[in-house]
């Protein structure tokens, strides 16, 4: 009966301790899970909406020597897809994962994106 009573005793002095250790552990794996979604940074399409060049990067690309004067304007169309859109106002074609951004048309004001594959 000794016996018994010690092992619940020590099954609860543990389990906290096993509760404590634990957390960090899962936090550790989800700070891990991010840093590596962060490590394959997704590519991006951007458009310069004043000389309509489209570059697809994670990061914003350079702004120095826009053809169209001065600097690029770059504009975060959203992530690279499968998906192909194509603004009606513009002519930009663009494989996109999620229907792109409308903000900042060449053609003037915001872009038309029909969805044409996929
Ligand atoms: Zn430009
Ligand atoms: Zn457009």
């Amino acid at each position: 009966m000794k016996r018994v009573l010690l092992l619940i005793l020590c099954l609860f002095l543990l389990s906290p301790g096993i509760m404590k250790s634990s957390l960090p552990t899962v936090d550790a794996a989800e700070s891990v899970e991010v840093s590596s979604s962060f490590l394959q940074a997704t590519v991006k399409n951007w458009l310069c909406h004043k000389c309509s060049t489209k570059v697809q990067s994670a990061q914003r690309p350079s702004s120095i020597h826009c053809p169209g004067g001065g600097h690029h304007q770059w504009t975060n169309l959203g992530e690279v897809g499968e998906t192909v859109y194509l603004c009606d106002k513009c002519s930009t074609k663009v494989k996109s994962k999620n229907r792109p951004s409308s903000i900042h048309c060449p053609a003037g004001g915001h872009h038309r994106w029909n969805r044409l594959a996929n």
